[in-house]
């Protein structure tokens, strides 16, 4: 149930430095979301008064990116266009660092053994790549003799 005390017990168990998950524990709330929304329901109404500075802010969310809320109660450094406009770009940049070992005359399993990587990671990156971005690698030498 939430009550004023309930609610100020669990901005005490946050401030103490226990993450939302332990607080919902603490006071049997279902979710560490509910949690969240205790200690962050005024945060959102304070925003105006500044006063407690930028600690809270963080704590609301704010995107290190292009400063954009991020309403997720977990710690996320950018919000959610940001972070998949990353990750785009990061899966991107492997396409092209797989097709340029490509052109170089490795295989896909040449290029799995040496970065370590599992079998048909290669393989399944690129066709993604291509389904998504129409990144297309040149065909994979999958005869040459020395493999
Ligand atoms: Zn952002």
């Amino acid at each position: 149930m939430k009550t004023p005390e309930r609610v100020a017990r669990a901005k005490e168990l946050r401030e103490q430095g226990l993450t939302y998950r332990e607080v919902a524990e603490r006071l049997d709330l279902k979710q560490p979301k509910n949690a969240w929304e205790w200690v962050n329901s005024e945060a959102v109404q304070n925003q105006n008064r500044k006063a407690s500075g930028r600690k809270r802010e963080w704590e609301a969310g704010e995107c290190s990116q292009c400063g954009g809320r991020i309403s997720d109660y977990r710690r996320h450094e950018l919000c959610r266009p940001c972070s998949d406009e990353q990750k785009a770009d990061e899966f991107k940049a492997k396409a092209q660092y797989y097709i340029k070992l490509r052109e170089e005359g490795l295989t896909n399993a040449e290029i799995e053994r040496r970065d370590g990587l599992s079998y048909n990671t290669v393989a399944v990156h690129l066709y993604r790549a291509k389904k998504r971005f129409g990144i297309t690698a040149p065909r994979c030498p999958y005869f040459k003799a020395s493999a």
